[in-house]
């Protein structure tokens, strides 16, 4: 294979390289120098450059561009590598970068869901609108952290003072089980595959759950949603044909909202879900998230698709097999 599939190191970088080597691919891996080690004992990764610092990325591409790299995107580029990357980079990308845009738009991604058909959390204006809990997030907050949970109109004056001038959305907070669903949708074969799901182990909110109420009552703790790990999980089988036709009616009307390619490769619905089942859609994010790297080996529903263990990660290497053979590379990549 004359490709290179290459990433940054941090996230689902190993997934992703591991099922690069896996599909026949040659890989390369950009970390930081304090790293290296920790990356060298992976036998599937054939080449390492060692940053200093991330920003060094961009001054250096230009001198890889022969070895024909195809840079798989994960949730750690905009954290590391900062929001126009995308934009800057010399490298083929694999994914929508107009859709990318979208996604990073709170207000843009909200009215993409909606017009979709997805059941979203409210939307409060201001303070005095709001007339049940709510979760306040900035725009630029990452990973659950930063959000601040408010059950009445004082919590809520409080957490607008914090903010003041950042950018925040006010969403009605939703009681329910946080469930995230891993998705592809290929290009190639114009097919929407679940490839797993998982539910993520947040601080502190999980670890107050574990503590009983006349125990809560005498600890003034905020609750926090900072991500720390991801469980797996298996949904109830009849919440699995509704959940599989949120992620259709994303992809369709992200042809609308991108044309002519629309949404591809890995997403994910992020959700809670309520007692009466109500599928409450509150992010999605367009490419691989971390919560596939429970599934390094494949999961129940990978499993039920092919016959051999396929990660998120591996999938994204068969699709730009794939796409190499019929000739249609460059739809997948922007
Ligand atoms: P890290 O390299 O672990 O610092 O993560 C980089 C970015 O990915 C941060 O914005 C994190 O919030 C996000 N991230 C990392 N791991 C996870 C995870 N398990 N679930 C959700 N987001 C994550
Ligand atoms: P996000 O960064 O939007 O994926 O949210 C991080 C975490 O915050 C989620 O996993 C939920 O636990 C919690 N969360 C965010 N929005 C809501 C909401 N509207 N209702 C309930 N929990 C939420």
């Amino acid at each position: 294979m004359i490709y290179t599939i290459a990433t940054i190191g941090s996230h689902s970088a190993l997934q992703i390289l591991k099922g690069a080597k896996d599909e026949g691919f040659k890989t390369l891996l950009f970390t930081l120098k304090q790293n290296l080690d920790f990356y060298k004992q992976y036998p599937f990764i054939d080449r390492f450059i060692s940053l200093d610092k991330y920003s060094d990325l961009l001054k250096i591409e230009s001198k890889f561009k022969k070895y024909k790299i195809i840079m798989i995107p994960h949730g750690s580029f905009v954290a590391y590598l900062g929001k126009d990357y995308d934009e800057k980079t010399v490298f083929p990308y694999f994914g929508s970068k107009k859709i990318l845009s979208i996604e990073a738009d709170r207000n843009m991604q909200d009215k993409w869901l909606s017009f979709s058909g997805l059941i979203t959390p409210k939307i409060f204006g201001g303070l005095n609108s709001v007339d049940r809990p709510v979760i306040v997030k900035s725009y630029g907050a990452k990973g659950g952290s930063g959000y601040l949970l408010c059950t009445n109109k004082k919590s809520l004056k409080k957490a607008l003072a914090k903010f003041q001038k950042e950018k925040i959305v006010i969403q009605e907070y939703i009681i329910g089980t946080p469930v995230y669903v891993q998705f592809f949708y290929s290009l190639i074969d114009k097919r929407l595959e679940i490839l797993g799901i998982d539910r993520r182990y947040e601080s502190n909110v999980d670890g107050i759950g574990r503590i009983p109420s006349v125990f809560q009552k005498n600890m003034v703790a905020d609750p926090s949603f900072t991500v720390i790990g991801n469980f797996p999980i298996v949904l109830r089988e009849s919440l699995l044909p509704k959940i599989y036709s949120l992620g259709l009616s994303i992809v369709r009307s992200s042809e609308k909202l991108a044309p002519p390619q629309g949404l591809y490769g890995p997403f994910c619905l992020e959700t809670v879900i309520d007692g009466e089942m109500n599928i409450y859609t509150i992010e999605i994010s367009c490419r691989i998230v971390a919560g596939t790297n429970l599934f390094t080996n494949g999961s129940p529903y990978s499993d039920l698709l092919y016959d051999k263990p396929v990660s998120s990660g591996r999938r994204i290497a068969m699709e730009i097999k794939k796409a190499l053979k019929v000739k249609k590379l460059a739809q997948i990549l922007s």
